[in-house]
């Protein structure tokens, strides 16, 4: 069965947003096209407490952007974005948020990131994903969101580390970029790893082929 991950589609990755990804708003429309593709559909909320340990201006005479430490781990200090509860935190207006069956909060625990939808960055605590994934069945899983640098990169190694086949589909996905290039080396990293590396076309390909070899007279038998 295939689950689509939706990764930290939220306003403050958006364009106006506290930590806006160039052109992140462009992922909205293929990942609703995506969920016509997959039978589970999740997605990942960076959801974090104002004193939270990314934040450049919770560490005193550091700038957003800098290289610092956290958990023991390189840390690159964010502006405050996703604080729980405000509007920069949900997910854009345009997403279809009622097909979404589950929400996977991260980036809760103040003394540490979280990169990946399925652990912290210090691999010390699960949100939960992975295993509420396989109690459904679920052996492959899609993926969009932003930023294909950090979040979508972090989640699709780990699902691949975690025994699921993984695809990035590339042009849903929008990175940071903080050094030019870094998407790019990104999806090549993801590919080396074993992800496969698709287009919201191909996906939609393969299901629509999927679709056409199964008799229709049988199709109400497998919703
Ligand atoms: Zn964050």
């Amino acid at each position: 069965m295939r689950a689509l991950i939706l990764v930290d589609i939220q306003n403050d990755f958006c364009p106006g947003g506290a930590l806006a990804v160039r052109d992140g708003d462009a992922v909205v429309s293929p990942a609703n096209r995506l969920m016509d593709a997959c039978e589970v559909i999740v997605a990942t909320q960076d959801w974090h407490p104002r004193d939270h340990g990314s934040f450049a201006d919770n560490h005193p005479g550091r700038k957003p952007f800098e290289l610092a430490e956290l958990a023991g781990l390189a840390q690159v200090l964010w502006p405050a974005h996703c604080v729980q509860g405000t509007p920069g935190a949900d997910f854009h207006p345009a997403l279809d948020r009622a097909r979404i069956q589950r929400v996977f909060p991260k980036g809760t625990d103040p003394a540490v990131d979280s990169y990946s939808g399925f652990f912290d960055n210090g691999r010390r605590r699960s949100t939960g994903l992975g295993e509420w994934l396989r109690e459904r069945g679920v052996d492959e899983v899609v993926l969009a969101g932003l930023a294909t640098d950090y979040c979508v990169k972090a989640t699709a190694l780990d699902a691949l580390a975690s025994g699921f086949r993984t695809t990035v589909v590339a042009d849903a996905c929008r990175a940071v970029d903080l050094n030019p290039g870094d998407g790019e080396r990104a999806l090549t990293e993801m590919r080396a790893a074993g992800c496969v590396i698709a287009t919201v076309a191909g996906i939609a390909h393969i299901q629509e082929g999927a679709m056409t070899t199964v008799p229709r007279d049988r199709r109400s038998e497998n919703p």
